[in-house]
């Protein structure tokens, strides 16, 4: 059992793809064992993507993820942070598989609908940014 974080990002959220997103993780056997809509400020923003301060794209980037709701969620199962980053798909959605979140909803390199915890340390870093103890199962 392993447990990453997902954010359905500010542009998931406005085309109204929220269950769509949640529907492929349950439908891969992973289960939701955490959930909640948050309004990024762009300190938290920034502060969630700290590891990317140095990148050109920093600004941009926690502009766009503190431009509307998020719906962070805990998601458990084996070998979930590899299994939730396979079916978002590439970072860049025009080299994502056929049939991932990011090739069949994304607009732009950007706006690409999901986040994925991309390790298990970064999973318990990610988690306690959004979730106390009593939120999740
Ligand atoms: P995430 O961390 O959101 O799951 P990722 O691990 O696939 O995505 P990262 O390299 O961690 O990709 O980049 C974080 C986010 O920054 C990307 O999901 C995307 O929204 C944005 N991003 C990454 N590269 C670029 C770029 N070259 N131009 C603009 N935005 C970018
Ligand atoms: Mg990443």
């Amino acid at each position: 059992m392993e447990r990453t974080l997902s954010i359905v990002k500010p542009d998931g959220v406005k085309k109204n793809i929220i269950g769509q997103v949640i529907s492929r993780f349950e439908a891969a056997g992973l289960k939701v064992t955490g959930l909640k809509m948050v309004r990024l400020t762009k300190a938290e923003a920034e502060r969630f993507y700290a590891v990317h301060k140095e990148r050109p794209f920093f600004g941009s980037l926690t502009e766009f993820m503190s431009s509307g709701p998020v719906v962070p969620m805990v998601i458990s199962g084996g070998d979930a942070v590899k299994k939730v980053r396979d079916i978002m798909g590439a970072t860049d959605f025009k080299k994502a598989a056929p049939g991932t979140i990011r090739k069949d909803f994304a607009d732009s390199i950007e706006a690409n609908i999901v986040h994925g915890s991309d390790a298990a340390e970064t999973a318990a870093f990610e988690i306690a940014y959004f979730f106390n103890a009593l939120e999740t199962f």
